[in-house]
């Protein structure tokens, strides 16, 4: 049987975890990155990303968490390295608010281990958060986070292994399915092959080609602060948190520890749409006014934290309209594979979307189950 020559556009978050996953099972892969791999124009900037398994956007993607979780183990230990740190979680939020109440539904429903906590009880385990006496938390030991510069390169580094060709500096203009595949138009000429992931981040939209995909770029903000020694901040002291704003919006963050990529501090930022961007066009650099967006919160709910700001970092959401991903088989081309939409939430899924993205290229179907972020 002749191997199956599938191209990847973007070696950004999923598509490095595809080219990996297929590279794997024998395809032939190109994967074409416009920038380099590990670039800091996309989504995959900036040290860390939360992984956290009872999942108050909807409870059906707890399944394909806990898959990742095992790839994620399973890359630590094949890497050799901690790529994917399970220091734990605490998601806190005020009375009434579904973002405790449904990640606890989602963490009954799937069996997972977790605890709830009173604020007394908040205030005594975690002393840093000073919230009110009304509100609760939910504690999940199996969470923690991703160090997305080493999870890409890790991919990557597992796609050549097994006999990928990743072209970076080819940025993808254009596709077209032909009387026997695909073909796709690139700044370095054009690439034929069998099928085609799109996995293009920011760019999707662009590069689908789908009216009703409606991806929308935003321009997020990160910071490090120098909290206080005497903060109680440091890995081992604090998990990953995430804790509700009153906005809707979440303020999150990292145990502060030693030996990561990227700038010292304790790491905070907010999670939210944010402001419409072009990709091309993003003010990558930062300025007093974006503290903003997360120091004043700060100062309300963890005011021992508060230090000066070390650094800031702005990179890039890609907004569907509801939030959830959308994957899938192009409308006008099951050769066309499309992952786009990951609205701020996607990183913690890339080893179980590579295996996904991978099932449709080669079969048109998968066994796990995204009908609920189908296209
Ligand atoms: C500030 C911030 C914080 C986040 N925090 C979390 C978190 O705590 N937990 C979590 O799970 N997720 C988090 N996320 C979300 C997560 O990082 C993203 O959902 C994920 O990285 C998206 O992956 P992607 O492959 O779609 O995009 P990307 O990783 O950006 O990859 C897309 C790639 O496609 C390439 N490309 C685009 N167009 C072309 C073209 N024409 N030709 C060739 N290549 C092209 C790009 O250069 C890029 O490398 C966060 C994101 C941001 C920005």
């Amino acid at each position: 049987m002749t191997r199956k020559r599938i191209i990847v556009v973007g070696i950004g978050t999923m598509g490095s975890a595809a080219c990996a996953e297929l590279a794997r099972r024998g395809a032939d892969v190109i994967g074409l990155e416009r920038f380099s791999i590990g670039h800091i124009y996309g989504a995959h900037g900036g040290q860390s990303r939360a992984f956290r398994l009872s999942y108050y956007e909807h409870p059906d993607y707890v399944p394909l968490l806990k898959r990742a979780q095992t790839l994620w183990l399973k890359l630590n230990k094949d890497m050799g390295r901690t790529i994917y740190h399970p220091v734990g979680g605490v998601y806190l939020a005020a009375p009434g608010s579904d973002f405790v109440r449904l990640s606890y539904e989602a963490a009954m429903q799937h069996e997972l281990d977790v605890e709830l906590l009173d604020a007394k009880a908040v205030r005594s385990r975690f002393p840093v958060f000073d919230i009110p006496d009304d509100w609760s938390a939910l504690v999940e030991a199996p969470a923690g986070f991703i160090v997305p510069e080493w999870s890409i390169a890790a991919f990557a580094d597992i796609a050549l292994r097994h006999g990928a060709e990743l072209r970076e500096g080819v940025q993808v203009l254009g596709w077209d399915t032909t009387t026997s595949g695909v073909r796709v138009e690139t700044t370095s000429g054009f690439v034929d092959g069998d099928g085609l992931i799109i996995a293009g981040g920011a760019w999707a939209q662009g590069l689908a080609g789908i009216d009703g995909l409606h991806v929308r770029p935003s321009r997020q903000v990160l910071g490090w602060v120098d909290a206080p020694a005497s903060a109680s901040v440091d890995f081992g002291q604090l998990p990953v948190w995430a804790l509700e704003l009153e906005d809707s919006s979440v303020l999150y963050g990292f145990p502060r520890m030693d030996g990561l990529p990227g700038p010292a501090g304790f790491k905070v930022a907010r999670h939210w749409a944010g402001p419409t961007m072009d990709p091309d066009n993003l003010d990558r650099s930062t300025c007093n006014a974006d503290e903003d967006d997360f120091m004043p919160h700060l100062r309300q709910f963890m005011p021992s934290a508060v230090g000066p700001v070390l650094d800031m970092q702005a990179c890039v959401y890609a907004n569907s309209v509801d939030g959830h991903f959308r994957i899938g088989l192009h409308p006008e081309s099951d050769r066309v594979v499309v992952a786009a939409g990951f609205s701020g939430h996607g990183l913690k899924f890339q080893p179980v979307m590579g295996e996904v993205l991978a099932d449709l290229a080669l079969t048109k179907e998968t066994q796990h189950a995204i009908e609920f972020i189908s296209m």
